[in-house]
């Protein structure tokens, strides 16, 4: 294909891109943003396919036939709930091609040959980097995956001395790649293949020291990550598509890291330096005791039917319960009664950024009536009734209250600031997080025991009656 026509349509694909991500950073557009997206994705397959990069159709078809498949059928079967990990899992994709294609890279004599002096360095260099990126990226969201589906326990591994570890990992990484460009290649595989050991080690290590309720923000950072890894690897394979769209995607997920950061009150850098700061909690174990006072879904409904004032706050076990759909045939009914109804959504709330947007967009619930955390908070004091659907870390006093809680210091919804707070959950496990939760034992929180679809249900049929 003619070089003209693919500088264009990279650039048409580059700007296809921004659009996508200009479109999902609101609920109204974000369709059309997805859409953007893949028509981008589509050129940019399409012009790679018919440049003159590719040799082979046969092993490519092949290639794309089997990658196809598998993504459609995971896709396809992915509940709603597994998102997250599927999203790490793929993360861990991008890493583990920018490490393959740099060692093909640095191996293929052709590659090398076409390289001298100062552009030989450079190319190293980009070598280097793109296989110690891909490699933290690589490891590290294969413990984030682990993590999220609870194969791996959410507590940090909190090492006796682990920022030194990190730092000597960050050292031995800086000599090693001196090492490298001294050698030139082929010699310098010895250092490549340690610092990808070394690396792969720093990646399990920075995510393993991350507790629980900071897990969002290692999911937002890895996807930087993997954006950068990507980059990398468009230097490598010189494709100015691959560098742009790694950078959108690097620096996209790093405002999202800030923003997680910021709506959890953690430090960035601490985040990254792999659980810097993290003293590990003391609470995480302690069981606040009291009375827990519970209530049917006839009295829950009894309560809505005096309320004027309801705030719907949703959580990871209304995504699992798949609940969402009666929540808004019982808003729609309250509503019906000219009773104010709103949700109020955590940043975190769920497994990953936007989880319950996505939730309550699917069930069609008017955009207006769902509110930030920010926006919602002052207004508890004058609220009647607070539904907490499967939410506990998001609602946990202990946030704002206990020094020593792990979860310290992050943002809640304070629902317990309402006249009643009605939590319905299965039982009195703990969150994402394993910290326990004091709202529960609050004079003013009554505890609706039972899975979240089977009990609004129950609420649903009791209002209408
Ligand atoms: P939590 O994990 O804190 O709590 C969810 C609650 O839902 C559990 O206590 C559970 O209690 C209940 N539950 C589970 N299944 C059901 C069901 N079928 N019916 C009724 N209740 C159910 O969720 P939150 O949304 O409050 O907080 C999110 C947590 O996840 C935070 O700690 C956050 O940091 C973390 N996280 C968030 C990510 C993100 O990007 N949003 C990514 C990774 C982690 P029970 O078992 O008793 O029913």
């Amino acid at each position: 294909m003619n070089q003209g026509i693919v500088a264009v349509s990279y650039l048409g694909a580059i700007i296809l891109f921004i659009l996508s991500l200009g479109g999902l950073s609101n609920q109204e557009t974000s369709r059309r943003g997805n859409v953007y997206g893949m028509v981008g994705m589509g050129l940019a397959i399409a012009v790679t396919i018919l440049g003159s990069q590719v040799t082979s159709y046969s092993v490519l078809a092949v290639a794309m036939a089997a990658g196809a498949v598998i993504g459609a059928v995971l896709a396809a079967r992915v509940e709603m709930t597994a998102m997250p990990e599927l999203v790490a899992c793929l993360h861990s994709f991008v890493g583990l091609a920018a490490v393959l294609v740099g060692y093909a890279n640095y191996l293929d004599p052709h590659v090398q040959s076409q390289f001298s002096g100062v552009e030989l360095a450079i190319h190293e260099i980009e070598t280097y980097l793109g296989i110690l990126i891909g490699a933290v990226t690589f490891t590290g969201s294969i413990i984030a995956f682990g993590k999220l589906r609870g194969s791996i326990r959410s507590a940090p591994l909190l090492l006796p001395a682990r920022h030194w570890l990190n730092l000597a990992a960050l050292l031995v990484c800086i000599w090693l790649g001196h090492e490298f460009m001294e050698a030139g290649s082929p010699a310098g595989l010895t250092a490549l293949i340690i610092m990808t050991v070394v690396a792969s080690l720093f990646g399990i290590h920075m995510v393993m020291a991350i507790g629980g309720a900071d897990m969002p923000v290692v999911v937002s950072m890895l996807n930087s990550y993997s954006g950068w890894a990507a980059a990398a690897t468009g230097f490598m394979l010189s494709n100015n598509l691959l560098i742009v769209t790694g950078a959108l995607v690097g620096s996209s997920g790093a405002i999202l890291s800030y923003i997680m950061c910021r709506a959890m009150n953690r430090k960035f850098i601490a985040v990254i330096a792999g659980g810097f700061g993290t003293s590990g909690g003391t609470s995480a174990a302690s069981t606040e005791g009291g009375e827990v006072v519970a209530v049917s879904a006839e009295e829950t409904a009894e309560l809505l039917r005096d309320a004027k004032s309801i705030v719907i706050v949703p959580g990871y076990g209304m995504a699992v319960a798949q609940a969402q759909h009666t929540i808004y045939e019982i808003t729609r009914l309250l509503r019906g009664k000219g009773k104010k109804v709103r949700f109020a959504i955590h940043p975190v709330a769920g497994r990953m950024p936007g989880h319950m947007n996505v939730l309550l967009a699917e069930a069609k619930v008017p955009y207006d009536i769902v509110l930030e955390m920010d926006e919602i908070n002052e207004d508890f004091p004058t609220t009647d009734v607070v539904l907490v659907i499967g939410a506990n870390d998001i609602v946990n006093p202990a946030a704002l209250e206990d020094p020593g809680s792990p979860i310290a210091g992050m943002p809640v919804l304070q629902v317990w600031n309402a006249r009643t707070a009605i939590v319905l959950k299965r039982s009195m496990a703990t969150g994402y997080a394993g910290v326990d939760n004091p709202l529960f034992y609050k004079e003013n929180t009554r505890m609706l025991f039972g899975d979240a679809k089977q009990s609004v249900d129950a609420v649903l049929k009791s209002l209408a009656e």
